[in-house]
């Protein structure tokens, strides 16, 4: 442990030194000499500064992952991969402090939430794949002639790109199928938050691992992202962030037409009939919204509530918002820690006036917090904006921010409609006590995951994706595995 901050104290890793790249198992800086700074968004200080890689770096980084997966990790037996991600698991599981610290206080994810231990349980998961991927053998139509089958082999390289509201979920989510298919890969973490996948880097380089399988290159999207997605080389890219880069990602796989892979933005609806709980759908519907300050691509960022509640619904909610301490992301008390950087603070709070403009009427919130110690940090108020319309942009928009939108509705035809009317479809709610209810809801809804009387709950065994402009794909669960695996067709002839 290093500096003590007041509160919790900061990881010893952040010790002024630049952080390098991840190329070929050795740590270098990029070819440009290049570094950039990170910044702690609770009070705007540099925290790290990262080396800026870029086109040459990417090269590179795919040529080591290019010759890794030709060389012997192609020899790796399924147990051989197994074992290495137990490993990463159990090294993972011992600097799970660390690992938090770092989000904390790079991305501004509250220290007080407790260890999350998604990224153990994805690894633990995962290995257990490892041995059971396998082809089938198929009847074909003149069996004493011909017997056939099928295997399942690696993509390749594969290209990582992963954004910075979940940086060690979502690192571990790109890293374990790509160990337990044996393909190797590129990682791009995003410019905001890259501390804990460099550390995740760290931990691999303990591991019994050819050198070259996993390579972190850190940069910017627009010239280390664009090389990767772009670069002739690489058989696959795996990415998660906005709809707008998704389609940048699409056009740049054109060239040698690779895989992809997305997992993109959301405006999830969150349906609250007037039977529901209120007790479990006001926090449950409220931190479907506030968690993560927002920075959650699943938020329930669409609230309808039933009109025989919504008054009811509106002031328990706002309540229950006005009563979230915000503050320092390492002050064990805070429940919402900063939104991540002063860009997405001026787009969170311009859709804080473009609300209130289209006429929404805000009962919590609405505002930035720059008070006292706050000031230099980029809080924003949990905000609930009730009297919305599907047409106003902050009940169209990704906002990425602790914003509400509560929308009133009168019928379950009329929510069934209204609640698909947006380009996404990435995760939704249902609350209510009537269990066939919640059922033809959980139908209607046409995204990738319905949660009922719940919100946000995550399992390495459940699939997650998007449908529409959410995503292409699944990751978790045993179909993302299909993600990183050709199926070869093999004919073998019996006959004389
Ligand atoms: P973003 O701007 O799309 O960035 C995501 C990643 O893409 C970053 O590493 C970024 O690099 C890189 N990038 C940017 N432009 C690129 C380009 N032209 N070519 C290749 N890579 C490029 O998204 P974000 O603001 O970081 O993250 C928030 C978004 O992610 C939200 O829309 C959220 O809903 C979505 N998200 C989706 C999921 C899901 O599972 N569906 C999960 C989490 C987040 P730099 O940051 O260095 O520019
Ligand atoms: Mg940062």
């Amino acid at each position: 442990m290093g500096l003590v901050t007041g509160m919790c104290s900061l990881p010893a890793s952040l010790d002024g030194r630049p952080k390098l790249l991840l190329i070929d198992g050795e740590w270098v800086p990029a070819r440009s000499g290049r570094v950039f700074d990170s910044y702690n968004p609770s009070n705007g200080e540099v925290i790290a500064r990262l080396a800026q890689g870029d086109k040459e770096d990417i090269d590179l980084a795919v040529a080591a992952a290019r010759q890794a997966f030709q060389g012997p990790w192609s020899k790796f037996t399924p147990a051989q991969r197994q074992n290495v991600l137990l490993k990463l698991a159990d090294l993972v599981e011992q600097n799970l402090g660390d690992l938090s610290l770092l989000d904390s206080v790079d991305m501004g994810a509250p220290i007080g939430h407790g260890l999350s231990d998604s990224a153990v349980e994805t690894l633990r998961y995962y290995a257990g794949w490892a041995t059971k991927i396998q082809g089938e053998t198929v009847p074909n139509s003149n069996p004493g002639s011909f017997f056939s089958y099928t295997l399942k082999e690696p993509v390749g390289v594969v290209g990582a790109i992963i954004p910075w509201n979940a940086p060690l979920s979502s690192a571990i989510e790109k890293i374990a199928p790509v160990l337990t298919t044996g393909c190797t890969m590129i990682l791009k973490p995003a410019e905001e938050a890259a501390l804990s996948p460099l550390a995740i880097g760290e931990l691999i380089n303990q591991l019994d691992l050819p050198p070259g399988v996993i390579n972190i290159v850190t940069g910017f999207g627009d010239t280390a992202g664009a090389a990767l997605s772009e670069h002739a080389d690489v058989d696959k890219v795996a990415f998660t962030g906005s709809s707008f880069t998704g389609q940048e990602i699409v056009r740049a796989a054109a060239g040698n037409l690779k895989r992809v892979s997305l997992e993109l933005g959301g405006k999830s609806p969150d349906v609250i009939f007037a039977d529901a709980d209120l007790d479990a759908a006001v926090p449950g519907a409220g931190m479907a919204v506030f968690a993560n300050s927002g920075q959650v691509c699943c938020a329930g960022t669409r609230v309808f509530v039933e009109r025989p509640i919504y008054e009811e619904f509106v002031a328990r909610v706002s309540a229950f918002a006005d009563s979230l301490k915000v503050g320092n992301s390492l002050d064990p008390e805070t429940q919402i820690g900063p939104i991540v950087s002063q860009v997405q603070l001026d787009r969170v709070t311009g859709y804080l006036e473009i609300g209130k403009s289209e006429g929404a009427r805000t009962t919590a919130g609405g505002e930035r917090l720059a008070t006292g110690d706050l000031a230099k940090g980029y809080f924003v108020l949990p905000t609930v904006f009730a009297d919305v319309n599907d047409d106003m942009r902050i009940a169209q928009e990704e906002i990425f921010g602790p914003v509400a939108a509560v929308l009133p509705f009168d019928s379950f035809e009329e929510v069934s409609m209204r609640s698909n009317k947006t380009q996404f479809g990435l995760g939704g709610g249902v609350w209510t006590r009537d269990v066939g209810k919640a059922h033809r809801m959980a139908a209607a809804i046409n995204t990738g995951v319905v949660w009922v009387n719940t919100y946000l709950n995550f399992d390495p065994a459940m699939p997650f994706g998007g449908s529409k402009m959410s995503g292409w794909g699944n990751e978790m669960g045993q179909h993302s595995l299909d993600e990183y695996l050709n199926i070869k067709a093999v004919w073998i002839n019996t006959g004389e």
